[in-house]
């Protein structure tokens, strides 16, 4: 394939972008080479600068499951777009999605829409501290939460329980208050609770994490958090930016069959806007400003052409009676099929998948945390990523990453990619 648009496109965006990307990942550093310039997407498909046409495993990193320019939500965003893009003030659409979103999700009473997965990661803490009147937070090493301040943190050293700064910029103030845990270890967890007794505000998890590849809880590992949190009067906070409308109609808490007190949304909910949202019980949700004390506001916040989307996105996810299962059984044929080839070719290998949220790790043994994620051979990632995106498969420019299945997919597309998989590993 040629990438000669791309590679110029990419200097050109250097000179005035840091990077030049918006957004870190996107710029193949951990892959290594030059990031594709996408002009458009259509259904499973995207289409670069020079032409070249690719299967799309990374869908937005998510929202797109229905696949690209869903005609619905193009057509309601055009619709909208006519009549104004944003008013600052409320709007009847904004209900109508809020209470969709309350039907389809479990334990929520009110919801809050943002303009990002960060946003409302970092709005649920706040909320969470204000209600607990705590100031620490417990969160998972390799779970991401958007790139607000108490959550670059990365664990300190030897028995400290504090956190350190993973990035400059982010304060020891603001560190000190973050406490870092093993994922899919509850007597870590316990462990946290009892050395800092009465101070944490709220736990946050990816319920099945994605930022490190897709990471399964093991059995009961969320009951267990559900029965720690309790005991300790701290909040259980599921980050479902990724699991949300995507793993079940209730996301995690639904599939799991676990009470969060707050969830974050992300992602999908604005069908490829810039959305997120957190909601919880009442008792909760009016703590917030103009309710209640604790603050938290956006000019876009609600803006009528995201609710557009989002709104068409809810809708048909809350429709098709089919959708989950279809997403399931298309996501478990690939990863059948990628299984054999690999087996077959001799590679060493561990397959993560919960859903239609599935991740290939260059490993033989089983990976459960962000410890074992980091044991993958990264240079045959390097390699595995290149070769497919040379024959038209792109899946994300980091072994960390998730792969989000579409239901835009069809059997055909899956065989091809286990057939370039086949073809790209055999010694
Ligand atoms: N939480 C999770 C689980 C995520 O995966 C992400 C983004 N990948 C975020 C929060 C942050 O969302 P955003 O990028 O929209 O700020």
């Amino acid at each position: 394939m040629l990438y000669k648009r791309s590679n110029q496109l990419f200097v050109e965006a250097n000179e005035v972008i840091p990077g030049g990307v918006n957004s870190p990942v996107r710029a193949f550093k951990a892959v290594g080479g030059t990031p594709i310039f996408v002009k458009e997407a259509k259904g499973a498909y995207l289409y670069d600068e020079d032409g070249n046409k690719y299967i799309d495993y990374i869908n937005s990193w998510g929202p797109m499951i229905l696949g690209h320019a869903y005609e619905p939500v193009v057509s309601a965003v055009i619709e909208k777009a006519k009549k104004g893009t944003s008013f600052g003030t409320p709007t009847e659409l904004e209900t109508k999605i809020a209470a969709l979103a309350v039907s389809m999700v479990p334990n929520i009473d009110k919801i809050r829409f943002v303009s990002s997965g960060t946003e409302a990661c970092m709005s649920a803490i706040r909320l969470a501290r204000g209600f607990t009147k705590r100031e620490k937070i417990i969160k998972f090493s390799g779970c991401y939460h958007g790139h607000s301040d108490s959550f670059l943190i990365a664990a300190g050293s030897g028995a400290s329980t504090f956190g350190v700064p993973n990035s400059p910029g982010v304060t020891a103030g603001t560190a000190k208050d973050t406490l870092l845990a093993k994922y899919n270890d509850i007597d870590n967890v316990k462990q946290l609770f009892e050395a800092n007794k009465g101070e944490i505000a709220a736990l946050i998890i990816e319920p099945v994490a994605g930022n490190m590849g897709c990471i399964p809880p093991k059995k009961d590992f969320l009951k267990q958090l559900r029965e720690v949190c309790s005991e300790n009067g701290a909040l259980l906070v599921f980050d479902e930016v990724m699991t949300g409308f995507r793993l079940a109609r209730g996301g995690a808490q639904e599939l799991y069959q676990v009470k969060a007190d707050i969830v974050c949304f992300g992602k999908v909910i604005g069908g490829g806007l810039p959305v997120g949202a957190f909601a919880a019980r009442n008792e909760i949700m009016n703590y917030l400003s103009p309710l209640g004390p604790v603050y938290q506001a956006g000019t876009l916040s609600g803006n009528p052409l995201a609710m557009a989307a989002g709104y068409e996105m809810l809708k048909a996810l809350q429709e098709d009676q089919e959708i989950f299962k279809r997403l399931e059984d298309k996501t478990a044929y690939l990863e059948k099929g990628i299984r054999k080839v690999l087996q077959d070719n001799q590679v060493v290998f561990t397959i993560n998948r919960v859903g239609s949220m599935i991740s290939v790790h260059f490993d033989a043994n089983p990976v459960y945390d962000f410890e074992t994620a980091k044991n993958g051979d990264n240079d045959h990632f390097k390699k595995f990523f290149h070769d497919l995106l040379a024959k038209g498969i792109y899946i994300a420019p980091s072994a960390y990453e998730t792969w989000f299945i579409t239901d835009a997919l069809t059997y055909e597309d899956l065989d091809y990619t286990i057939q370039v998989i086949q073809e790209v590993t055999a010694k």
